[in-house]
């Protein structure tokens, strides 16, 4: 198997200045990642961000340049609820669809839905582009766009809240990016991949 070029660990003790020990087994973390194969890497990560415990996938994926996946332990189909950092919760009411990446529910703030990652597509690479859209502005209203990232109660990522389409049913829209494409010819095939 061709060796993987290592991975420079972009954690905050090896991005510093001044030296730290964690640097060592950073790097050595990333040789070993270069010379094993891609299932092993996921063990790997898995393995290594349990060991480190909470906000330990946030910093293996960091450290190793790998999507880590979250580990989700409260039900909301039973709660029913959700937060934004440091707000009132939002409570979810009816399921309105549902699909391969996830299901999306009516909430209790007028005009806004919440879209729930299915548990194994919970992964720090989720949670990172559903915050980065967060903070671009789309200025076209009809689209589906994520306003807020929303948080379980032991503040792991789950989804996030977007405005309910006006004009088209829920499941018509960025749901199904074919039909989504031939209605808006401007948006192109390279945006509607990029979507969550
Ligand atoms: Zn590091």
């Amino acid at each position: 198997m061709p060796a993987r070029e290592v991975h420079r660990c972009q954690c905050p003790a090896c991005q510093a200045a001044d030296p730290h020990p964690d640097r060592e087994l950073h790097a050595q973390m990333n040789l070993l990642l270069s010379r094993v194969d891609e299932q092993q890497r996921r063990w790997y990560a898995a393995l290594e961000s349990h060991k480190l415990g909470h906000g330990g996938d946030t910093l293996v994926a960091l450290a190793t340049g790998l999507d880590v996946p979250l580990s989700p332990a409260e039900d909301l189909d039973r709660t029913r609820v959700v937060s934004m950092c440091g707000r009132r919760p939002v409570r979810l009411t009816d399921r309105l669809a549902g699909g391969g990446e996830g299901t999306v529910h009516a909430t209790d703030r007028t005009g806004l839905v919440c879209k729930l990652y299915h548990r194994d597509r919970l992964t720090v690479g989720s949670q990172r582009k559903v915050e980065l859209m967060v903070t671009r502005r789309v200025p076209d209203p009809m689209i589906c766009w994520p306003t807020e990232a929303v948080f379980d109660a032991a503040s792991v990522f789950r989804g996030f809240l977007m405005p309910r389409a006006l004009g088209e049913p829920l499941g018509h829209g960025l749901f199904l990016p074919t039909a989504w494409t031939q209605r808006h010819p401007g948006w192109t095939r390279r945006e509607s991949v990029g979507l969550p």
